[in-house]
């Protein structure tokens, strides 16, 4: 048993919580890669441009074609009249203001260029990725690369063919940013969205552990009260906020109170009269004379018995005797309500228990409950019957047993019978 406990809460939290989590992180994946997808495209066409407009200010500024000149040992790079070798300022301006890298390749070699290794010294000189030659400068193609080493460092670029006034291929321009840098951007671009999913998540599983939570109470509730009644306490009680809850749950309890009432009308009710059974009216009328002893409250014991009971199941059958009994009993127990409690004691004889009543004021609701039976009409296969019965009323004796007490009443229900039936004995009219 104590190993089933909480089962259902974890299963219900299992099928909430995990969901939610996975849709979470599937959501974060997505936004991710569609969002690092257009960033990277956006670069792109930021890498594209920077490398064209940078190609058009050089034609602009130093008007003629790319070539190499060996100077004292050294190669110069030309373009038109202008010596460019050393003079990398126009580029340095541009990697200011955008912040990307650009570097003019002379063939595949690096021959002014923003990059810099690690230690600080440029990279001119040093020649391309042997793919990037084979793509763009053998291919005179424009690339574009995701992740291209450039010395130790892996790069987002951009190249581009570089070609002369006749149109051959001289070289290559590149723009780019290192990778990641850009993936740092992307990230840190992404901290708000990651945030926002996080905190959906967080409310959502908040939610939803309250609402499993109150939910397994609920149903653990009403698994206790019914445990309760399983062991046989017909008084236990259920929580009225269950009851008053207008969903399935509250409806559960609703049936399930509905259950014990039943059950308890079966076990205590007499099924025909729906008024207590003998064995049960013995029980409450021995609580209610044990608190009479302790506490002094005056009590009042009544027998009653339909006169001429046996006519009715003579003449109209044992169904008419039946809805005698019904229709009576249901008098009765109209006519107790809020003043003690009714008990079928034999066949046609009813017990009634007045609770908190002295003599005089128990006499006067008899007599009205009397009154209502004579004026009765009892209609019965289109034949209207009347009904009478006869009472002995007693003030319940704190010294003298139960048994004597109702056996006093019994005497005087007697006696009325033998005085002409249709009245009350042991309590006079005022
Ligand atoms: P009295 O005025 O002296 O009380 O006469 P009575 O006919 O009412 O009394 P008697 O004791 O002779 O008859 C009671 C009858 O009630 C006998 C029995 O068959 C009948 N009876 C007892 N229980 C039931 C019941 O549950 N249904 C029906 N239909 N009859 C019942
Ligand atoms: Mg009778
Ligand atoms: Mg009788």
């Amino acid at each position: 048993m104590g190993r089933r406990r909480g089962k259902l809460k974890r299963k219900l939290l299992t099928i909430t919580i995990i969901p939610i989590i996975l849709t979470g992180i599937a959501i974060t994946f997505s936004t991710y890669f569609t969002f690092s997808n257009t960033v990277q495209k956006e670069v792109q066409r930021g890498l594209q441009s920077i490398a064209i407009i940078t190609q058009r200010m050089y034609d602009r500024l130093y008007k003629g074609d790319y070539y190499l000149v060996e100077q004292d040992g050294y190669y110069h790079i030309y373009k038109g009249q202008t010596d460019l070798t050393g003079n990398d300022s126009v580029l340095q301006e541009i990697r200011r203001d955008s912040g990307v890298d650009i570097t003019i390749f002379y063939k595949d070699v690096r021959v002014q260029t923003t990059l810099r290794s690690e230690d600080g010294t440029s990279l001119v000189g040093t020649v391309a990725h042997p793919s990037v030659t084979k793509d763009v400068l053998d291919g005179k193609k424009e690339m574009f690369y995701q992740n291209v080493l450039v010395g130790e460092k892996a790069y987002f670029a951009y190249y581009t063919p570089l070609y002369n006034g006749d149109g051959t291929c001289i070289g290559m321009v590149f723009a780019g940013k290192p990778t990641d840098v850009l993936k740092k951007e992307i990230f840190l671009a992404m901290i708000p969205i990651f945030i926002v999913v996080a905190l959906v998540i967080l409310i959502s599983c908040i939610i939803c552990s309250g609402f499993t939570k109150e939910m397994v109470m609920i149903i653990s509730r009403i698994k206790t009260f019914l445990r309760e009644i399983a062991q046989g306490n017909l008084k236990a009680e259920l929580d009225s906020r269950i009851m008053q809850r207008d969903d399935e749950l509250g409806e559960m309890g609703r049936f399930t109170v509905r259950v014990q009432k039943f059950l308890r009308e079966m076990v205590e009710k007499d099924m025909l009269t729906k008024l207590y059974s003998r064995r049960i009216g013995e029980i409450k009328f021995r609580q209610l004379y044990m608190e009479a002893l302790e506490n002094g409250v005056p009590f009042c014991v009544a027998l009653g018995d339909i006169d001429f009971f046996k006519k009715f199941n003579d003449t109209y059958g044992h169904d008419c005797g039946d809805r005698v009994l019904k229709e009576i009993a249901s008098i009765i127990a109209i006519n107790m309500m809020g003043k003690g409690f009714a008990v079928r004691w034999g066949g046609e004889e009813f017990l009634l228990i007045y609770e908190n009543c002295t003599l005089q004021t128990a006499g006067e609701y008899l007599e009205k409950t009397r009154q209502e039976i004579i004026s009765h009409e009892l209609h019965y296969n289109e034949e209207i019957l009347h009904i009478t019965m006869t009472f002995g009323i007693v003030e319940g004796k704190k010294e003298m047993d139960i048994e004597s007490n109702i056996k006093m009443a019994d005497d005087l229900l007697y006696q009325g019978k033998m005085n002409g039936r249709n009245q009350i004995t042991g309590f006079l009219q005022e």
